[in-house]
C-alpha cells in the first residue's frame, strides 16, 4: 500500500528565536501517526512572506498532506491567510458562518463591550477556494485546500485551538480523503539498564525483526522505553505479528521490565498502590517536592498518596521527621542513617504504609571529596523495614533532581512489590 506522507509547517518568529517551543508539531505528528500517516518532515519558518511561500512549495513536492499552524491572528505580523489565498488563487470573502461565530464569541463568551474592531471582523474573511473548518475555541477558522490530489490545511497557532481543530475536523476529514496503512505501536518500559546494555542483550532479536517492524530506544531518566512499530495493510494480521514480537522482547528484558504499556513511573506506582489498597508518603530533601509533584500529576492520586515533608533544612529533618541531632552531626544529612530515619518519620507523621526519602548534593556547589556533587542517598520502607542505597549522578542541578526523583520512584516501586 502507498505510504501517505505529511509535512508540518509551523509559522512564527517566536519559534525561530526560541521564545515559544514548538509543541504544535509534536501533537499534530502524534495524531497523524495514530491514523497511519507518516510525517516525513517538520519545518519552522518565520513570519516572512517569501519564507512561508518557499516552505509551501517545497513541502508540497514531498507530501500528500501539508499541515500549517500559526500566522492566523488579527495582527499585521500574521500573514498566512492572505498568502494562502494568493497561493491557491482565490479571493478573500466574508464567510457568514464564521462571522456569526466571531460575533458570538465577542458578545457572549469574551463579553466585550463596544463595537467590534475591523481587524476582528476580518477574522471572518476566508479564501473562496477553501473549505472552512469550524474553530469552536477561537476566532480564526481552519482552512482546507485541495490541489492535485494533495490536501493543505491551515490551523491557528494557539495550541488548544489547534488541538480542537485537529481532533474534531482534520483527522475525520483525512480518514475520508485517504486510504491509510495501519501503524501499530507497543512499548515496553525498562529501568535498571542503559540502552547500550539492552541493545547488546537483545541484538539477535533486533536483527531478526522483519523489515516492517522497527525497534526504537527511547532513553529517559534512569529508564529506557523500547518501542516496536509495525506497518502493514491488515490490522488483525499485523496486530498478531506485533504481539508475538513484543512478547519475545518482553521476555528478553523481563529482569528490567517495569510495565508493558506506554505510561510513566508515577502512573505505574499509583496502579500498584491502588491494587494493594496501600498508601505512600514522601520525605524529600534534595528533590524539594519534585517527587510529590510527579505523584500528584496523576489524577486520582489522593487515593494512595498522603503528602510530603519537604525537609530541606537539617532543622526540619530533625524537628518534623525525628532525625536525631547526633546522626546529622556524625553521619551528615546525606547518609544512610538520615534517609532511613526520614522514611520512618514520614510513615509515622503521615500515617502511611510506605514512604520514600531522598537526600543528596545536587550541585553545582556543596560537594566535598567524601560527598561529591551528584551523591544521593535514597531510602524506601514500610513500618517493619527500611532499605537504603547510595547513588551517584553526574549531571547539572536540574537533571540531577529529575534523575533522583525518578530513581526514588523506581526504588519505592521495587520495595512495594517485594514487601507486600
Ligand atoms: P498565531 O496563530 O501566529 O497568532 O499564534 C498564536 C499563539 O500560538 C502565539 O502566541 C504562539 O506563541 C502560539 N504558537 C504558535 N505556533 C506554535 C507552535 N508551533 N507551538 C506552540 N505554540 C505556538
Ligand atoms: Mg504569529
Amino acid at each position: 500500500m502507498k505510504q501517505i506522507n505529511a509535512s508540518i509547517i509551523t509559522i512564527g518568529d517566536e519559534l525561530l528565536i526560541g521564545q515559544t517551543i514548538d509543541t504544535n508539531s509534536a501533537f499534530i505528528a502524534q495524531e497523524l501517526n495514530k491514523i497511519g500517516v507518516w510525517v516525513r518532515r517538520r519545518v519552522a519558518v518565520g513570519d516572512a512572506w517569501d519564507d512561508i511561500w518557499q516552505a509551501l512549495d517545497e513541502e508540497s513536492q514531498l507530501a500528500d498532506i501539508v499541515i500549517i499552524t500559526g500566522g492566523l491572528g488579527p495582527t499585521a505580523d500574521d500573514i498566512t491567510k492572505p498568502l494562502l489565498c494568493k497561493y491557491f488563487g482565490g479571493n478573500l470573502v466574508v464567510n457568514e458562518d464564521v462571522l456569526k461565530h466571531v460575533k458570538y464569541l465577542f458578545e457572549q463568551v469574551y463579553r466585550r463591550t463596544g463595537i467590534m474592531l475591523e481587524r476582528n471582523l476580518k477574522q471572518a474573511e476566508v479564501p473562496d477556494v477553501c473549505t472552512v473548518l469550524h474553530n469552536a475555541r477561537g476566532t480564526a477558522p481552519g482552512m482546507l485546500f485541495k490541489k492535485g490530489g494533495r490536501v493543505t490545511i491551515s490551523l491557528p497557532g494557539v495550541p488548544h485551538e489547534m488541538k480542537g481543530l485537529m481532533t474534531d475536523q482534520v483527522i475525520p476529514r483525512l480518514l475520508k480523503e485517504f486510504e491509510m496503512p495501519v501503524i501499530l505501536h507497543r512499548t515496553a518500559f525498562t529501568s535498571g539498564a542503559g540502552e547500550s546494555m539492552i541493545a547488546e542483550h537483545i541484538k539477535e532479536f533486533e536483527t531478526a525483526l522483519p523489515s516492517h517492524i522497527k525497534l526504537a530506544y527511547l532513553p529517559g531518566y534512569g529508564m529506557v522505553k523500547l518501542r516496536l512499530t509495525a506497518k502493514g495493510d491488515t490490522k488483525s494480521t499485523l496486530e498478531k505479528e506485533l504481539n508475538d514480537q513484543f512478547e519475545q522482547l518482553k521476555s528478553l528484558v523481563k529482569q528490567w521490565l517495569v510495565t508493558d504499556t506506554d505510561e510513566n513511573l508515577e502512573v505505574v506506582i499509583g496502579r500498584i498502590l491502588k491494587e494493594k489498597n496501600k498508601t505512600v508518603a514522601t520525605a524529600e530533601s534534595c528533590t524539594g517536592g519534585y517527587i510529590a509533584h510527579l505523584i500528584t500529576s496523576v489524577a486520582g492520586s489522593s487515593a494512595y498518596y498522603k503528602g510530603s515533608v519537604v525537609s530541606y533544612a537539617n532543622e526540619t529533618k530533625e524537628n518534623i521527621l525525628g532525625v536525631p541531632h547526633s546522626t546529622l552531626l556524625s553521619a551528615g544529612a546525606v547518609s544512610e542513617e538520615t534517609v532511613t530515619q526520614m522514611v520512618k518519620g514520614a510513615i509515622e507523621k503521615l500515617n502511611t504504609d510506605f514512604a520514600v526519602a531522598t537526600s543528596g548534593i545536587m550541585g553545582p556547589d556543596g560537594g566535598t571529596q567524601k560527598k561529591p556533587v551528584g551523591m544521593v542517598w535514597i531510602a524506601a520502607g514500610n513500618k517493619e523495614k527500611v532499605v537504603a542505597k547510595e547513588f551517584h549522578f553526574r549531571f547539572d542541578r536540574e537533571r540531577n533532581i529529575r534523575q533522583t526523583a525518578h530513581t526514588a520512584l523506581d526504588f519505592v516501586r521495587k520495595f512495594i512489590i517485594a514487601n507486600s
